[in-house]
C-alpha cells in the first residue's frame, strides 16, 4: 500500500462518527494491507512506530515542524504561521500548500522514515529532524502531508481506541469482530498491538498460545468493591487479605541482566527506582516478573508515607539526593513468572507458595503483609490494623483466582473506608469539556465536564460537572495549560454527551473526584438506561481531589462500576 492510500482511509475513518462506521472502515484499510504492512500500520494508526511501552517519541514540537514544512515549500516561516491561524493547524496548511504527486511513497518506506527520524537523539538531532521532515515533506502530497505532521507532532486524533483496533483485526484476521477477546487476550499479556497483528495473522492457534515475556508489560490485574466484610465474605468465602498500600504499583521485568519497571498505566518508568533495582538485584538472580506497591517511607522513623510522596520521583533527572529523601521499599504482591515458566494461570495460592518461597524478608522489598481469613471478625481485626499502621484498607483475592490480565473482576475487592456521608470510594473521570468561569473565575474554566469509559463500546459518557476542589493555582494556571492543547470545536468522537459545555476536549486528562451520591439523571449519559429507561447516573456534589497522570483515559472508571457504587449506596 502507498501512504497515500493509507492517508486517504486515515481521512474516511476521521469523517465517521459512529463506532460500528469506524470498525468497518478499519477493516476495509486491513484487507487492503500486505501482511508485512500490518504491525506497522497498526502502529500508526495509534499515531507511533513502536508500541507506547518503548517511550519512543518523536520528539518534534509544532514550531519545529513549521520549520520543516517551511523548508520543503521553500516559504517563509512568519508567513507559514499566518495560515495556521487561519486553517487551524499545521497538518491543514501542508494539505493546501504542497502539489499533488503522481504515485506516492510506499507506506513501509514512510514508517522507516519516521522511525528514523524517532529514534535520531542526542547532540544535534533537533536539526537533523527538521531536515528529515523536510525531506519527507517535499515527497509529500497534501493529503499525506497532512497526517505525517500530525503524527509527528503527536496530532493523530482518530478517535479510535485500543478495543476498537482490536475489533476490527478481529474482523479483518478472524472474520468476525465478536472474537475479539481472542485479540484481546494476547494484547493484555504483551501490551503491543503490532505484535497481536502479526501473531493475528499466523491464526488463531497462534493467538490462543501467546504468554507473558520478560520486557512486555502485562496489564494489570484491577480490584472490584464491596461495602463491608459480610458482603465481602458472602461473595469470597474463606480467602487471602493483603495490606492495600498507599504507592506507586510498579511490574517489575528481569531477564537476568537487564530490568524493565512499568507503571500502572504500562509507561517504562525504570529510572524511577534505580535503588530499588540495585537491592533487587543482589537477591534475586533468576530472571522473574512480580508486582508490587513502591511506597516511600521516611528514613528516620521506617514510617510508611501516603502515595503523593512517590510523585517527588517522577523527574525528569532523578537525584541522588532525591533518591535518598524519599527512599522507597516495594510490597511485593504478585510473581507473574519466574524462570521460564508463566505463572498467571496458576491459582493465587500456589504463585503466593512461589513468590514467598523466591522473596525474601529484606530491607528494601518484601512480600505484601497477609492473612489467611475466614471469618466476618478476622477480616475486620486485620483491616483495623491495617488502618493503625497508615495503610488504605485491604486487598481480598480469592484463593483459586488466576492473575487475570488487564480485567477488573471479583477475584479481588479492595476493602477501603468510607469517610462519612461521601461514596465508598472515588472515581477516576475523564476531562472532556469545560464550562467558562464567571466572577472571580472569569476568563479561566469554571467546571469541566467529566465522563465514565465504556470498554465495551469504546466510548466516552459524560457523569457530572466538576467546579470545586480546585486551588487558585489549577483555574489559573494547571488547567488552562493542561487543557487548552486539547481543545476542539465539536465533541471529540468518542464522547458521548448530552450537555452542550463552552468547549470540548480531546478525551485525554484523567482528575480522581470525589462525591457525596450518585443519582439518576436525564442529563448524562453514563450507564444510560441501565438502571432506568431515559436516565443515566451522576455524581452530586463532586470534589476534585487530584490529577491522575499515571491513568490513561481507557483506564478511567466505567460506567459498570458507577453503576455498582450507585448500588452500595443503600447497603
Ligand atoms: P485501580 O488500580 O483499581 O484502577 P486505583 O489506582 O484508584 O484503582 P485502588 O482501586 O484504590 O487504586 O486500589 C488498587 C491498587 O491498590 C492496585 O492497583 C495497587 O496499586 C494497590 N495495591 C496496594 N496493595 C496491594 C496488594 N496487596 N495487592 C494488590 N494491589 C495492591
Amino acid at each position: 500500500m502507498t501512504f497515500k492510500r493509507f492517508a486517504e482511509h486515515l481521512a474516511g475513518i476521521e469523517a465517521e462518527s459512529g463506532r460500528l462506521e469506524i470498525i468497518r472502515r478499519l477493516s476495509v484499510l486491513f484487507a487492503e494491507l500486505a501482511p508485512e504492512e500490518w504491525p506497522k500500520a497498526v502502529l500508526l494508526l495509534t499515531g507511533r512506530v513502536a508500541p507506547e511501552f518503548e517511550g519512543l517519541e518523536f520528539g518534534v514540537a509544532e514550531k519545529e515542524a513549521a520549520k520543516a514544512l517551511a523548508m520543503a515549500l521553500g516559504r517563509d516561516e512568519a508567513e507559514l504561521w499566518k495560515e495556521v491561524r487561519e486553517l487551524g493547524d499545521l497538518g491543514r496548511v501542508a494539505e493546501t500548500e504542497l502539489p499533488e504527486h503522481e504515485g506516492g511513497l510506499p507506506l513501509l518506506a514512510v514508517y522507516d522514515q519516521l522511525r528514523d527520524l524517532a529514534e535520531d537523539a542526542g547532540p544535534g538531532s533537533q536539526l537533523r529532524k527538521r531536515e528529515r521532515l523536510a525531506d519527507l515533506l517535499k515527497s509529500a502530497s497534501p493529503l499525506e502531508g497532512l497526517y505525517i505532521l500530525r503524527i509527528v507532532t503527536g496530532r493523530l486524533r482518530l478517535g479510535v481506541g485500543e478495543a476498537t483496533i482490536l475489533e476490527a483485526m478481529a474482523q479483518a484476521l478472524l472474520g468476525d469482530r465478536k472474537k475479539r477477546p481472542l485479540l484481546e487476550r494476547a494484547y493484555n499479556l504483551t501490551s503491543d498491538l503490532a505484535y497481536v497483528a502479526e501473531l493475528a495473522l499466523k491464526g488463531e492457534e497462534a493467538l490462543a498460545h501467546v504468554q507473558v515475556q520478560v520486557g512486555k508489560p502485562i496489564r494489570m490485574m484491577l480490584a472490584e468493591r464491596l461495602p463491608d466484610a459480610e458482603a465481602i465474605l458472602k461473595k469470597l468465602g474463606p480467602h487471602l487479605a493483603e495490606y492495600k498500600y498507599d504507592g506507586e504499583r510498579v511490574q517489575v521485568h528481569f531477564d537476568g541482566e537487564r530490568f524493565w519497571v512499568y507503571s500502572r498505566r504500562i509507561e517504562n518508568i525504570t529510572h524511577q527506582y534505580p535503588d530499588l533495582l540495585e537491592a533487587l538485584r543482589a537477591h534475586l538472580k533468576r530472571p522473574y516478573i512480580l508486582e508490587a506497591e513502591a511506597v516511600v517511607y521516611d528514613p528516620d522513623t521506617g514510617e510508611l508515607l501516603p502515595f503523593q510522596y512517590v510523585l517527588n520521583r517522577k523527574v525528569k533527572h532523578l537525584t541522588p539526593e532525591l533518591i535518598e529523601r524519599y527512599p522507597v521499599k516495594a510490597f511485593v504482591f504478585e510473581l507473574l513468572y519466574l524462570d521460564g515458566e508463566a505463572l498467571i494461570d496458576l491459582p493465587l495460592t500456589e504463585r503466593r507458595k512461589r513468590l514467598e518461597a523466591f522473596v525474601p524478608k529484606t530491607e528494601r522489598f518484601e512480600p505484601s503483609e497477609r492473612r489467611w481469613i475466614e471469618s466476618v471478625e478476622a477480616l475486620d481485626a486485620f483491616f483495623d490494623l491495617a488502618l493503625e499502621v497508615g495503610d488504605e484498607g485491604l486487598m481480598c483475592k480469592r484463593p483459586d483466582g488466576n492473575y487475570e490480565a488487564g480485567k477488573r473482576g471479583f477475584k479481588w475487592v479492595k476493602y477501603k473506608r468510607a469517610a462519612g456521608g461521601r461514596l465508598a470510594d472515588t472515581l477516576d473521570l475523564v476531562v472532556v469539556g469545560a464550562w467558562w468561569g464567571r466572577g472571580r473565575r472569569s476568563g479561566t474554566y469554571g467546571s469541566l465536564l467529566v465522563a465514565a469509559y465504556n470498554p465495551a463500546e469504546d466510548r466516552f459518557e459524560t457523569v457530572t460537572k466538576v467546579g470545586s476542589g480546585f486551588t487558585d493555582e489549577d483555574l489559573q494556571k494547571v488547567l488552562p495549560e493542561r487543557l487548552d492543547p486539547l481543545r476542539r470545536g465539536e465533541p471529540a468522537p468518542r464522547v458521548w454527551a448530552l450537555l452542550e459545555p463552552d468547549v470540548w476536549f480531546e478525551p485525554r486528562l484523567v482528575i480522581e473526584v470525589e462525591a457525596q451520591e450518585i443519582t439518576l439523571s436525564p442529563n448524562h449519559t453514563c450507564a444510560y438506561g441501565r438502571v432506568k429507561e431515559g436516565r443515566g447516573l451522576a455524581l452530586r456534589f463532586p470534589r476534585f481531589l487530584r490529577y491522575r497522570d499515571d491513568k490513561s483515559p481507557e483506564e478511567a472508571t466505567t460506567p459498570e462500576e458507577v453503576v455498582e457504587l450507585y448500588r452500595l449506596q443503600w447497603k
